[in-house]
């Protein structure tokens, strides 16, 4: 069944196929590792993990590509603030970065380049870029030179906004400058007293590559001039990618990346949960409120990627309770034919699943028919191959999805029912809200349901009265 994505460039839904017909080239720009990557990134991470496994699941290689920011502003300061090396300081980030991404079941990349190792790389590209006039050296280092490409903002949609290419010639070297200035960007960032010991040797003096070139070079050096499909969260298409889109096509004959796959942000109470914001939530705080990463996992998958997903605790315990209800399933129609397990097959009767799922990566569609199917399927009234085939398609789509069922335990928390669930976490809301009364009303209503609610520091627990 061919996979249909969004494409933000043509901004229309295309089949994804590889174009040298065997793999499929995938490149994804990674974390930058100055500190514990949290779960709106990791909606990022885990999107384009799913987007892998539905075009692996069909029969097609995949050639996956991410890289690791090692420097960069942030990356510099912070380790100086730790009193470690940047590349210590990177290394313990990296090393964490990849337990979550264990925890959350995530298929490692086939390269995962780091961009302090791909330094040559970098400067070769800028002299590429200097020798057909598309960069310029000045004190302060060297810069791309937009107005040398007609094209730029063909991705972000320049031509929508208020801003006008060639509107400024102000050069930027800030790995983050001011999103709607459209300023001519640093490939080579000279050498400041600030930077300590991070400088490396370039024909421009001594420095550090810009961040937007890192991706340019060590994509063309592990997929090629041109390749598949490019992807990362919706902050990245302006400036990073135009920037990485202008960069390579200039330094190369290539068209770049053939199709470009944007992630909406995870929100916290209607703001993007980022670092700056402070509004954050990392896999080890919601480990300490009692949450799995699977449940993570399944909560990051409700929402379309393409539209932005607000988090809240209450999706967390719907997330434990929608998993529940496949995990009780299994293991009913499992004990039916006294079996421990079933292999994945074809998708059998989830193939509506399966098609939602790969009309534009529908992740919440797809949950939605599983359930379904789920609620129509009785073990008791299902011949044995019946009951194999269902078990094997609900493996075959779980594993698309990347999700893993928890074991289940009886007469727990892990047993609450969704109602009550739901009370909870609204009681919880209130609590932290100092909505005192609130929060009284709704522990009569738990109450009254069957279950006490305890309170601990950070988290609350349900058990049955
Ligand atoms: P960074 O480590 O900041 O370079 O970001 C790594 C990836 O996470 C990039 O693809 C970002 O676009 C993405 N990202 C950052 N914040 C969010 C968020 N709140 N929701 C979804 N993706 C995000
Ligand atoms: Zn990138």
């Amino acid at each position: 069944m061919p996979l249909t994505l969004h494409d933000t460039l043509t901004r229309e839904a295309r089949v994804v196929r590889a174009l040298d017909g065997g793999t499929l080239k995938f490149y994804c720009c990674g974390p930058t590792v100055y500190g514990p990557a949290h779960i709106g990134n990791f909606r990022t991470f885990v999107v384009q993990d799913v987007f892998r496994r539905v075009v692996e699941r069909d029969g097609t290689a995949t050639l996956h590509v991410r890289n690791i920011t090692d420097v960069d502003d942030k990356t510099i300061r912070d380790s100086q603030k730790a009193g470690l090396s940047l590349a210590d300081f990177t290394r313990h980030w990296t090393e964490k970065f990849h337990a979550d991404c264990a925890a959350l079941n995530l298929l490692p990349p086939h390269v995962e380049p780091g961009a302090v190792a791909h330094i040559p790389h970098q400067i070769r590209m800028i002299e590429k870029l200097i020798a057909k006039g598309h960069a310029y050296a000045t004190s302060g280092g060297v810069y791309f030179k937009v107005s040398s490409f007609p094209q730029y903002g063909r991705l972000s949609h320049l031509e929508d906004r208020e801003i006008k290419l060639g509107a400024s010639t102000a050069a930027t070297d800030s790995d983050e400058y001011d999103k709607d200035s459209l300023s001519d960007f640093a490939l080579w960032k000279a050498r400041k007293p600030e930077d300590g010991a991070n400088f490396w040797r370039s024909p421009w003096g001594e420095g550090r590559p810009g961040w937007h070139l890192e991706c340019s070079a060590m994509s063309l050096e592990y997929l090629g001039e041109d390749f598949d499909v490019h992807s990362g969260g919706v902050d990245l298409v302006f400036p990073h990618h135009e920037n990485e889109i202008a960069q390579s096509c200039c330094a190369t004959h290539g068209r770049f990346a053939h199709h470009w796959f944007h992630v909406a942000h995870l929100m916290v109470d209607g703001g993007k949960m980022s670092k700056s914001q402070g509004n954050l939530y990392t896999l080890e705080d919601l480990a300490n409120r009692g949450y799995t990463p699977e449940e993570v996992r399944y909560v990051l998958i409700s929402g379309h990627y393409r539209a932005p997903l607000n988090f809240t605790f209450h999706s967390l315990d719907a997330a434990r309770h929608a998993l529940q209800k496949m995990a009780r399933f299994q293991k009913s129609a499992l004990e039916r034919l006294a079996i421990h397990s079933v292999e994945p097959s074809g998708p059998g009767p989830f193939a509506s699943a399966w098609e939602t799922l790969n009309h534009d990566l529908n992740t919440p569609g797809c949950l939605g028919e599983v359930f379904t199917t789920l609620n129509r399927l009785k073990p008791a009234h299902l011949s044995d191959s019946e009951i194999v085939e269902a078990l094997g398609g609900l493996r075959f789509i779980l594993q698309a999805l990347g999700l893993k069922l928890p074991e289940l335990k009886e007469d727990t928390a892990t047993d609450v029912p969704t109602e009550v669930a739901t009370l909870a976490a609204r009681r919880w809301e209130a609590k932290k809200n100092k909505d005192w009364a609130a929060a009284d009303i709704l522990r009569k209503e738990i109450e009254s349901a069957g279950w006490i609610v305890k309170d601990g520091k950070d988290a609350y627990e349900l058990t049955r009265k």
